[in-house]
């Protein structure tokens, strides 16, 4: 599915610059996160610069992130905003390669790619529904986010338990 911004009309004089917005989904976009879904409309919003060297693109895209939270294993949906801003020069025979630029040939820019890459990118490597989530008691279960749940943790050594379950293993 593209996302094409018209380069001719509004954005054609020098120093012009047009809005675009567009509503879009993870599957059009074939944007699957590996650890969360992205339910639900994409939106993406942002400005168009024609610089005379390029056109210049920002925006973000907005979804909503749902995922399951690595530490207490709870499932949160996160409204996220993913900026991104891209050169796109337009390309003509004999064009030298640019670090830094993408080249197009038609009348118009297709983002799709460059959203796609924006929300891939950016995904965490880790789910946490907050930096500080405490995550179940070892004991017993219990989500410590919402309180205590009065079992003694202090008693559990990480070292001693990996021993405990080195000797579980050996029954
Ligand atoms: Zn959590
Ligand atoms: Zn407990």
């Amino acid at each position: 599915m593209g996302m094409l911004i018209k380069l001719s009309g509004a954005l054609a004089p020098l120093g012009a610059q047009a809005e675009f917005h567009f509503q879009t989904t993870a599957d059009a976009l074939d944007a699957a996160p590996e650890n969360a879904v992205l339910a639900g409309e994409i939106a993406v919003s942002g400005t168009c610069v024609n610089t005379g060297r390029s056109y210049r693109v920002e925006g973000a895209v907005r979804v909503l992130r749902s995922f399951v939270c690595d530490r207490c294993l709870g499932t949160f949906s996160q409204p996220q905003a993913y900026p991104f801003g891209e050169d796109f020069v337009r390309y003509r025979e004999g064009d030298p390669q640019e670090d830094g630029v993408e080249r197009f040939t038609d009348e118009a820019i297709d983002i799709a790619p460059l959203v796609r890459d924006t929300i891939l990118t950016v995904q965490p490597l880790r789910n946490l529904c907050r930096d500080d989530c405490r995550g179940l008691c070892p004991r017993c279960g219990a989500d410590l986010n919402r309180g205590d749940c009065g079992c003694d943790r202090r008693s559990i050594d990480p070292r001693l338990a990996a021993l405990a379950n080195l000797l579980k293993q050996d029954d």
